[in-house]
């Protein structure tokens, strides 16, 4: 498998340009910028370097592309026919997608083939089949009216995404935005533009209509606020840092009022009870939920909240697990389990964030600094400090990266008084094989998602989406996420008759 990836690299050709009404397009000014692969630092692709006359071109091709109803008006079942053709392509070019994302993101090989690139392909899959299947309402009226309510697609939908997960953020936002009948323009991370600009000309291959999806990439304080400012954008769906996402809220207030969605940052909790299941049995869980992708994942379980009682083993459990299971390295390479962080500056602010823990008397038990730093790439061992507090900036802060800190508790009450201790709410787990313990704390803890003796995210049938400042206006996945695309309109019809 090795051998055959290797060939994929070698005849990889990138498309560097941007996606706009069906074609490639240099940026109006043909300027460039130069995305490293993460991994070495070394140059990857020159690509379009766009600006706010290029999102303009976009905006009006997405506007054209509305209103002359080639994609709103196909009959549901027809979109779903072409989003489905979507889907299997992005499956049938999974080698070559799964490259280039590890190649531009540094994310180990393994889990983009077996998780992003499939998962990508379906939740365009997902919200397709749902699309022939939703019906509209008749509200209960007596007979001299008939109510309608019918949802419409909102419009032009501008989507600002993060680096992250490049290709499957995109499908979060594309899958339920196209399948309701709207034209988009997306904006990826500038970082990580390659594997996007890649699948919007496979949208192309399945018959998706010129101007209904358009790809600018650029730099977020240019391209991004473009979009977010746009005046005929109708809708804007962002997923990045909460700063960056408040930002959204300014920018619609001061200009079109365009609904604003936002997915954002997180600190999430993991509780283990006293009475929590073996500790062979949710080590694993504990770490998957903080190493997944580096930590470089908005729902990180990145404090761990744990009884005392059980505090001693599970963290001699898992700072063992952490050196011996989460294998750094080479991100193309199959074994590898924690590949480079995204860039230099990020690494730095990882790593200033570990000297913090230090400082603030955190016991650091695994990892702690840089490690294969002879290959250029940014890469940072598993860290996990114990004998954390709350109140330490390790513990209120989005790190962004592979460090856990550990916070021990005594009672059931203090657990959930600590979890809920900070300004975000995407995601929480609790280990406990106490059935009343655990819906007592699914309920009261103020998170989007809480998984039970899982660290999960859900599936595409649930909604996924943050409480206080994780999130706002609305949700990725499930056909909840219909909701943020589309206007409930009423029609209503008189039915009584004059004069007969
Ligand atoms: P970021 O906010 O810096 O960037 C996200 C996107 O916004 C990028 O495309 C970027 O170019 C653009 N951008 C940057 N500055 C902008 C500006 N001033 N105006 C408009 N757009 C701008 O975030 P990031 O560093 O790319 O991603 C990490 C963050 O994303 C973390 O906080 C993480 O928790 C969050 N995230 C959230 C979810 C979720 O679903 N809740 C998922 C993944 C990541």
């Amino acid at each position: 498998m090795a051998r055959a990836l290797a060939e994929v690299e070698r005849g990889l050709q990138f498309r560097t340009a941007a996606w706009i009404d069906g074609e490639f397009v240099p940026a109006l000014d043909g300027r460039t910028y130069t995305s490293e692969n993460p991994a070495t630092g070394r140059p990857l692709a020159e690509i379009a370097l766009c600006g706010a006359a290029d999102v303009d071109l976009a905006v009006t091709a997405a506007r054209h592309a509305f209103e002359s109803g080639v994609w709103r008006d196909l009959a549901p079942a027809e979109r779903k026919r072409i989003l489905i053709r979507f889907a299997d392509l992005i499956d049938a070019n999974n080698d070559e997608l799964a490259t280039t994302e590890t190649l531009d993101a540094g994310k180990p090989i393994a889990d983009v083939r077996a998780l992003d690139i499939p998962d990508t392909a379906g939740t365009i899959r997902w919200h397709a089949e749902a699309i022939d299947k939703l019906y509209d309402q008749v509200a209960p009226t007596g007979p001299a009216a008939v109510g309608m309510v019918v949802r419409e697609p909102s419009g032009v939908i501008g989507a600002v995404i993060p680096w992250n997960y490049p290709a499957q953020m995109a499908a979060w936002k594309l899958g339920p935005a196209l399948a309701t009948g709207n034209c988009v323009v997306i904006k990826p991370a500038q970082q990580t533009a390659l594997s996007l600009l890649r699948m919007a000309e496979l949208a192309g291959e399945a018959g998706l209509p010129p101007g209904v999806l358009n790809v600018v990439p650029g730099p977020g304080d240019v391209v991004g606020v473009a979009i977010a400012r746009h005046p005929d954008i109708d809708v804007v769906a962002f997923t990045g840092s909460t700063e960056v996402g408040r930002s959204f809220l300014h920018h619609s207030a001061d200009t079109n009022l365009k609904r604003v969605v936002l997915e954002l940052g997180g600190k999430s909790p993991q509780v283990v009870m006293a009475d929590a299941p073996p500790l062979d049995e949710i080590a694993p869980k504990v770490l998957d939920a903080i190493f997944w992708n580096m930590g470089e994942n908005c729902s990180a379980g990145s404090r761990l909240i744990v009884h005392r009682s059980r505090q001693a083993e599970l963290v001699e459990r898992i700072a063992a697990a952490a050196a011996s299971d989460w294998l750094v390295g080479d991100p193309m390479d199959d074994t590898t389990r924690i590949g480079p962080l995204i860039t230099r500056s990020h690494l730095e602010r990882v790593l200033g964030y570990i000297e913090v823990g230090r400082a603030e008397g955190a016991r650091l038990v695994a990892g702690g600094g840089r490690v294969l730093e002879g290959s250029g790439g940014h890469f940072v061992a598993p860290t996990i400090f114990d004998n954390a507090t709350n109140q330490m900036r390790i513990a209120r802060e989005e790190i962004f990266g592979p460090v856990l800190t550990i916070i021990a508790f005594d009672t059931e009450a203090e657990a959930l008084a600590i979890a809920n201790d900070t300004p975000y709410g995407l995601a929480a787990s609790v280990y406990t094989e106490n059935l009343r313990v655990a819906h007592r704390m699914a309920r009261a803890l103020r998170a989007g998602t809480v998984g039970i003796n899982t660290y999960s995210e859900g599936d595409l049938s649930t909604p996924f989406g943050g409480y206080k400042q994780s999130g706002f206006g609305g949700h990725d996945k499930s056909v909840h996420a219909h909701d943020q695309y589309t206007e409930l309109k009423t029609i209503w019809i008189d039915m009584t008759e004059t004069g007969s």
